[in-house]
């Protein structure tokens, strides 16, 4: 029997709780962007249903904040099993318990997969990245050896650990594996932050806006272990350096560990100020080279394995043969391989496998529509799409608009009053000028190529 449904009143109690929970867990614009509008329609047996006021924002909740949310809702109502979250308005109250109790049975199965692949929003560490799906071969033995000794010596062997590779080489991964063993190790004891060079500014320019410098001490200072990725994207960013230096060294002095990653090493970071340099430098140094063909292989098949799929070994040689710089890409490839051999159930021949690789590693984002692009550029930077579109000047909102601009016209081949009047219905002059300005400063500021380059591999990620 379906028990009594609270009273509205008990509903918005509860909801209030969590989400003054939760606004102090997130940054305040990610908080009023995505939650402020949002309300809970029910809460029984278990089972609570969240409206978003459209559905770009129930993604956008659903994949950012559910585990944040399930947590928040479980520690103040202990029965919470499950969260599920519509469109306001979309369903009627009758669909509504019907599609509860449908669920339901399933409900158990299906967030046990979904957990999986979610981040960690107390320590923004991804699951998937762990070490015992890292593969290791000459290109990144120093590296993983290294990781191997701060995780037997967390915050007193290498500190910090300073890693560096080109793009799509596992940087990311092999740090994150590194937390997530610290973690598993230790009963989720040691305290663990992740978090990428472009989250931490964003979160220090709050937290200078706002006056709200405290937050930053108690994010970043009070962990055992933080992991800070793609470091050169502080290139320039004095504040942000120098706030960095402090939480730098506030941890280190106490042995906490530091893991910073890298598209090239301290030397190479032109705008990085020498005194952060010098502390990079005074750890362990340990770069990813290219893999070798027998490591790209390898890679391919534990890839192929951790999905439960199958490729014939030719095809996968092929692939490993032809793309020789990029896991990432590898992965994209094989993606598509499975996909297409499920789809037409016959094996494929290398003909097809070569025409696939080559659609991938040409134009990898050609076919992409103006709202995954600017869905891709907003996730880069953590802002909202509608922040990206709006009208602020801050710097934070001014550069990823300018970008989103550029790549509209670089991958989509869009007119400059078509670019202008969907970035937030702008003047073409400013389109124009934003096009030119990005262009011109890729040729300078190597950073912005990378994040560039970054942004478009990600495009097609979203739908
Ligand atoms: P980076 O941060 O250097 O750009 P990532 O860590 O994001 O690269 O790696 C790109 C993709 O390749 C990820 O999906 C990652 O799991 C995979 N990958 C990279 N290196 C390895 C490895 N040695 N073993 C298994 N997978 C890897
Ligand atoms: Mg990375």
């Amino acid at each position: 029997m379906e028990s009594q449904a609270p009273e509205v009143s008990d509903l918005e109690q509860l909801w209030g709780t969590v989400l003054s929970d939760i606004e102090l867990r997130i940054s305040k614009p990610n908080f009023l962007t995505w939650l402020k509008n949002s309300r809970l329609i029910e809460s029984t047996e278990g089972s609570a249903l969240v409206a978003l006021p459209n559905n770009f924002a129930k993604e956008w909740v659903e994949t950012k904040y559910h585990k944040l949310i399930l947590g928040s809702m479980r520690s103040i109502n202990g029965t919470t099993k499950h969260v599920e979250y519509i469109v306001e308005g979309s369903l009627s109250q009758r669909a509504i318990n019907r599609r509860r109790r449908e669920t339901r049975e399933h409900q158990d199965e299906k967030q046990l997969v979904f957990q999986e692949m979610r981040v960690d929003p107390e320590t923004n560490l991804n699951p998937r990245h762990t070490l015992e799906t890292f593969v290791v071969g000459s290109f990144n033995e120093l590296a993983f050896s290294a990781a191997q000794a701060v995780i037997e010596n967390v915050g007193t062997k290498y500190n910090p650990l300073f890693i560096y590779g080109g793009v799509g080489l596992g940087k990311t991964h092999l740090i994150q594996g590194i937390g997530n063993e610290i973690r598993s190790r230790s009963d989720n004891k040691v305290g663990v932050k992740y978090v990428s060079s472009e989250k931490f500014t964003n979160d220090v320019l709050w937290a200078i806006r706002n006056r709200r410098a405290e937050d930053i001490k108690n994010t970043y200072r009070n962990v055992d272990v933080l992991i800070i990725d793609d470091i050169q994207f502080l290139g320039g960013k004095e504040k942000t350096q120098e706030e960095f230096f402090h939480t730098f060294n506030a941890l280190h002095q106490n042995n906490k560990q530091i893991i910073i990653s890298s598209d090239r090493p301290p030397a190479s970071i032109a705008t990085l100020e020498e005194r952060l340099r010098s502390r990079f430098e005074g750890g362990m140094i340990a770069d990813i080279s290219a893999p070798e063909f027998e490591a790209r292989f390898a890679i391919a098949k534990a890839k192929l394995q951790e999905r439960g799929v199958e490729l014939d070994d030719k095809i996968v040689e092929l692939v490993a043969k032809r793309v020789q710089r990029n896991i990432r890409e590898i992965e994209g490839i094989l993606n598509k391989l499975v996909f297409h051999q499920i789809t037409y159930k016959r094996p494929l021949d290398s003909a097809t496998t070569e025409k696939i690789i080559a659609e991938v590693t040409d134009k990898s984002a050609s076919r992409a529509t103006p709202n995954q692009v600017i869905k891709a550029v907003s996730a880069f930077f953590e802002i909202s799409p509608n922040d990206l579109i709006g009208r602020s000047r801050n710097k934070e909102y001014v550069e990823p608009r300018q970008i989103s601009m550029y790549l509209l016209r670089e991958l989509l081949s869009m007119s400059y009053p078509d670019i202008a009047s969907r970035i937030g219905k702008r003047d073409h002059t400013t389109a124009i000028y934003a096009c030119k300005k990005v262009a011109g400063n890729i040729d300078k500021s190597p950073d912005l190529g990378q994040k560039i380059v970054l942004i478009k591999e990600d495009v097609n990620k979203f739908g």
